[in-house]
């Protein structure tokens, strides 16, 4: 079973967090363009130097920097299994240069929640510095990464001002790539209210019933 999958949704439906749990169960890599440039700007890398302003203000990073980044992850070896993006691409510009690396797509996970409930999430949002674990709403307690034993921090772009910026850059940039994807019939749409294990099961049942659709 060939397992290239885009996960597409606005800010805070938990594609950062769905992505990792598929990633372990699928044992196939995670690439979230988030995370690359955040390590970027934290390594202080050229690529960091020049993204970081964009990333600061909610802005998208330009196109042709972006398809460099994705190309350049894609040449390792260790997504001949499969991988699962996160992030990415988030332009029509960006998909269209996606489609010319020759690189099918498999499936598209649109994960859609209401923006009243992702500026709550966003707001309540804590992750490691070190490996982007994200702590989900209902585990109020816990304040280091389980994995790593850092403490968790609040996200710089999770500020009111920034997260309204990302959402109608969202909209106006992102939602209308699903319909690139949609004529081709790949899109497996999820509603991302409720918990993560809840929103887990409808990915991967969908995943599955389009599968005995398909054969
Ligand atoms: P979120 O989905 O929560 O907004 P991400 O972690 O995916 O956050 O991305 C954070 C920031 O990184 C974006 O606001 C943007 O500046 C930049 N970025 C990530 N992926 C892309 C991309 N594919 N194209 C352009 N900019 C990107
Ligand atoms: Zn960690």
């Amino acid at each position: 079973m060939d397992r290239r999958l885009v996960l597409i949704g606005p800010p805070g439906t938990g594609k950062g967090t769905q992505a990792q749990m598929l990633s372990e169960e699928w044992k196939i890599p995670h690439i979230s363009t988030g995370s690359l440039l955040r390590e970027a700007v934290e390594s202080g890398s050229e690529l960091g130097g020049v993204v970081e302003q964009y990333m600061r203000s909610g802005e998208l990073v330009p196109d042709n920097i972006m398809l460099d980044v994705v190309k350049e992850r894609l040449s390792h070896n260790d997504v001949s299994g499969g991988f699962i993006l996160d992030g990415f691409p988030r332009t029509i510009e960006q998909a269209e240069g996606l489609d010319r690396t020759g690189i099918d797509i498999d499936r598209v996970v649109y994960i859609y929640v209401d923006e009243d409930e992702i500026i709550r999430r966003l707001l309540s949002r804590y992750e490691c510095p070190k490996c982007g674990y994200i702590k989900g709403a209902e585990n109020n307690k816990e304040d280091v990464c389980p994995k790593c034993g850092v403490k968790l921090v609040r996200r710089a772009d999770d500020d009111i001002d920034i997260i309204k910026k990302r959402l109608k850059v969202y909209r106006e940039q992102t939602e209308p790539l699903l319909d690139h994807y949609k004529d081709r019939g790949i899109v497996l749409e999820v509603d991302g209210n409720g918990t993560v294990e809840e929103v887990f099961r409808r990915i991967e049942k969908g995943l599955i019933d389009e599968d005995k659709h398909q054969e």
